[in-house]
């Protein structure tokens, strides 16, 4: 893992980026990878196609039966630190545009990436 401009290179194929609202490293898949998002070579002013979406708990796709809020909901003394989430976001020229469906506090804003610090 090397640090490239805003983003993180991860195994060849991958590239990271810090995601200030769900506060974590997301990740895409590029060429060589058999299914790349598209990118622009520009690991200063990125830009990732089609969107990223990144989901835990109930909002991943064919989810159900428990999650973290029917967890939490059955422990309300000792909840979890996780949350079910769901992050939508496009990358474009180095900025993140959060869409309106995100969980987080973010959610509809545009904000510049940072290089990742972890
Ligand atoms: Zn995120
Ligand atoms: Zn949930």
């Amino acid at each position: 893992m090397a640090l490239r401009g805003v983003l993180r290179t991860i195994a060849g194929d991958r590239l990271g980026f810090w995601c200030p609202g769900c506060e974590q490293m997301h990740a895409v898949t590029v060429a060589p990878h058999p299914h790349p998002w598209g990118f622009n070579g520009d690991f200063d002013k990125p830009t990732f196609t089609p969107s990223v979406h990144v989901t835990s708990g109930h909002y991943m796709l064919g989810h159900c039966g428990d999650c973290w809020c029917t967890y939490n909901a059955k422990h309300p003394d000792k909840p979890a630190s996780f949350k079910c989430r769901s992050c939508h976001s496009f990358v474009t020229d180095g900025r993140i545009q959060f869409l309106d469906d995100c969980t987080h506090a973010l959610a509809g804003q545009t904000v510049a990436l940072t290089a990742p610090t972890l």
